[in-house]
């Protein structure tokens, strides 16, 4: 049975999930009961990134050098968090 990664985009609350392939994805976060929960695409998945060759073919202007410096594929999730909100300065 998979493994799922979950993380909750309203507290950053991280989970792993057994579940099976047909099972619904998890929305709700334990953590703060909100339905902010977002599941991960762990590696090995096989989808989406291939390695560097995904940006030689799909990005050869300007991105290209920039990727050609690192040679190790993006991890496949790199989702951007939702930073949260800064504590009020100005009281
Ligand atoms: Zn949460």
């Amino acid at each position: 049975m998979p493994t799922y990664e979950y993380e909750c985009k309203n507290c950053g609350h991280h989970l792993d999930a057994f579940q099976r392939m047909s099972d619904k994805p998890l929305t709700d976060c334990p953590a703060c009961h909100q339905p902010a929960l977002k599941r991960k695409i762990s590696a090995g998945a096989g989808i989406i990134f291939k390695g560097s060759g995904f940006y030689q073919t799909d990005y050869r202007s300007s991105d290209y050098k920039k990727a050609s410096e690192k040679d190790k594929p993006a991890p496949p999730a790199e989702t951007k968090k939702n930073d949260p909100p800064p504590p009020a300065a100005t009281k």
